[in-house]
């Protein structure tokens, strides 16, 4: 079992860093050769404008598409990576670039100026204590379809959901040492 780290931009050794602690093998994702190694991928959070580009460029977005569909890779996308996963960007620019997987809408930037950077307790279902989450500058799903799971919420909107294969949280879990939703997400590469 091998799970991918897409390396193109932002925060990828800290994805790394917990998946090698829950015991799996990560892998750096730069390549479609990469790809082709893992059985899951982490999308990190960064700029999801220049990964999305990024990911055209370089082969990938295609491949992550085909696999998803086809049930032999698990994507997981956490911040500027829920953005990526979304099928539909409320107010995104013109011609975003997304991979356009999970029937959700997302906000982009969707916490107000003086809150843009916090972090906050909450509650994930399943878990039976609540997690510190860091939001950084971070989406929130707006609408989701009916095959979509909320996992999380907060006041302004759900913070975190699956769709079978598909993970998304608006958070940045590698940046605390709570392991718990790499663990989450390494149940469903192993359910593939
Ligand atoms: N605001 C960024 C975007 O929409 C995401 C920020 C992040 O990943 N921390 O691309």
């Amino acid at each position: 079992m091998k799970i991918g780290v897409l390396a193109v931009q932002g925060a990828v050794s800290e994805h790394i860093r917990h998946l090698e602690h829950c015991g799996v093998e990560a892998v750096s994702v730069k390549s479609r050769e990469s790809l082709n190694k893992a059985n899951g991928l982490i999308i990190p959070g960064g700029e999801s404008t220049t990964i999305g580009k990024l990911i055209e460029i370089f082969g990938l977005a295609d491949l992550i598409r085909e696999r998803n569909r086809q049930g032999s890779l698990a994507v997981f996308g956490t911040c500027a990576g829920m953005v990526l996963v979304a099928q539909n960007i409320f107010d995104g620019i013109k011609e975003q670039p997304r991979l356009g997987l999970m029937d959700i809408t997302v906000q982009r930037n969707a916490f107000g100026r003086q809150k843009e950077s916090f972090e906050t307790d909450l509650d994930f279902k399943s878990f039976n204590s609540p997690l510190t989450a860091v939001f950084i500058r971070a989406p929130i799903i707006e609408k989701a379809g009916p095959a979509v799971e909320t996992l999380a919420e907060l006041p302004e909107g759900v913070v975190a959901a699956r769709q079978g294969s598909l993970l998304a949280t608006s958070f940045h879990p590698e940046l605390t040492d709570d392991l718990r939703i790499h663990q989450f997400f390494i149940n469903i590469c192993r359910e593939l």
